[in-house]
């Protein structure tokens, strides 16, 4: 998760791990042990090497030990499905509500009407086919939970939800949300269920990235070219982070046109000003997108970085950051397809 740079699904409550690791202990390509930053809440010393390590991969450094900040376990959980005849409606809501800065709402997270689909046909769950929000709420006191549950509903109803169910507890809760938490299995075993050879398939997970204002437009998007590339569209959305995966059944011979329809679901994603990848990474698949996203110069900076900190090319090499700037300058004008977008 550290070296990803990951995150999850309480990201809207306690952060990403970017904003919970305090300090680590990392070894060096030179074999050096040294302490990213003081254990401390505030530092104003220097460059900030934990944000550096963060996220790197594994290509600057190998990361030891680290020190994150720990919060109480709440004791009271409850939560809600608000189901939606938009995504938009759906995205109108969370950014409503995310400026509204609720402090018991842990989670808010989206599928969309397909993912439901997927659900109903491999879990025979019989959920309405419309994009819904999962939420759930902790806290110490039920008041206030109920009181941010109110404040979410009226908003909901403001923006045009159709429907919602609550859940009081945490037993309840739980099987509201199973439906989120095997979106996974689902798109892994839905096309064979659905052509009667009850096969599994390889599941392909994007993570695309965008600004709250530009998620729905985004999710419009992908769900168009999924419709013209025939491929199921399973959305689960960590909608209140502008982040979401589109869970894409394929089997070998279908690699191609994956590819493809990869290519314009970051494309569209990027030119909305987004990112490649909120959570997962970049590692080898991803590095095409680096420089439409970021830019020839600051590429060029990233791989300054690399150079000077790892000269030998140790660390993971060929990860992120092409070594030889020409790698990179072929990708660029390579793709001017993506360029256009
Ligand atoms: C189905 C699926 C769902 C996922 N869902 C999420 C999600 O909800 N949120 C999320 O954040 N991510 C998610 N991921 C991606 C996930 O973050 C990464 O796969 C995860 O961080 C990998 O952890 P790992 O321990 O298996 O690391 P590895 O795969 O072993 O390593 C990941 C990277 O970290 C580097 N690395 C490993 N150990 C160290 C170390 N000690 N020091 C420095 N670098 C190191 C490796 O070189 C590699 O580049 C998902 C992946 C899949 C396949």
């Amino acid at each position: 998760m550290c070296a990803t740079g990951g995150s999850g699904l309480s990201t809207l409550k306690y952060g990403t791990s970017k904003e919970n690791v305090r300090s680590m202990l990392v070894v060096t390509p030179q074999g050096e042990l040294i302490r990213t930053r003081a254990k401390t809440r505030k530092s104003s010393t220097g460059y900030e090497l934990n944000a550096l390590y963060l996220g790197a991969e594994g290509t600057l450094g190998l990361i030891v030990e680290i020190t994150v900040r720990i919060v109480p376990l709440p004791k009271l959980r409850c939560g809600a499905v608000v189901r939606f005849p938009s995504v938009g409606q759906a995205a109108q809501t969370t950014s409503d509500v995310v400026a509204m800065n609720l402090s018991t709402l842990l989670r808010c997270e989206l599928m969309n009407d397909e993912g439901i689909k997927v659900t109903n046909t491999v879990f025979k769950t019989t959920l309405p086919c419309a994009p819904t929000l999962f939420l759930e709420f902790v806290g110490n006191r039920k008041e206030e939970m109920l009181s941010d549950w109110d404040s979410f509903r009226a908003r909901a109803v403001a923006n045009g939800a159709e429907s919602h169910t609550f859940a009081e507890d945490g037993a309840q809760l739980d099987a509201l949300w199973d439906a989120r938490r095997g979106c996974y299995l689902g798109a892994m075993r839905y096309r064979g269920l659905e052509s009667g050879t009850n096969s599994k398939e390889k599941v392909y997970v994007g993570d695309v990235c965008v600004p709250a204002s530009k998620l729905s437009e985004c999710i419009a998007i992908t769900e168009r070219e999924f419709k013209k590339a025939r491929f199921p569209c399973v959305i689960c959305a960590h909608i209140a982070d502008g982040n979401f995966h589109c869970l894409i059944p394929f089997q070998e011979s279908e690699r191609a046109a994956l590819l493809a329809l990869e290519d314009k679901v970051i494309g569209h994603a990027i030119a909305l000003g987004g990112s490649a990848s909120g959570e997962h990474g970049v590692g080898i698949g991803k590095q095409k997108y680096l420089i439409l996203e970021h830019g020839g110069a600051h590429i060029d900076v990233q791989r300054r970085i690399k150079r000077a900190l790892d000269p030998l090319n140790i660390m993971n090499p060929g990860k992120i950051i092409s070594w030889d700037p020409s790698d990179a300058e072929r990708i660029g004008p390579q793709r001017p397809e993506l360029a256009r977008l």
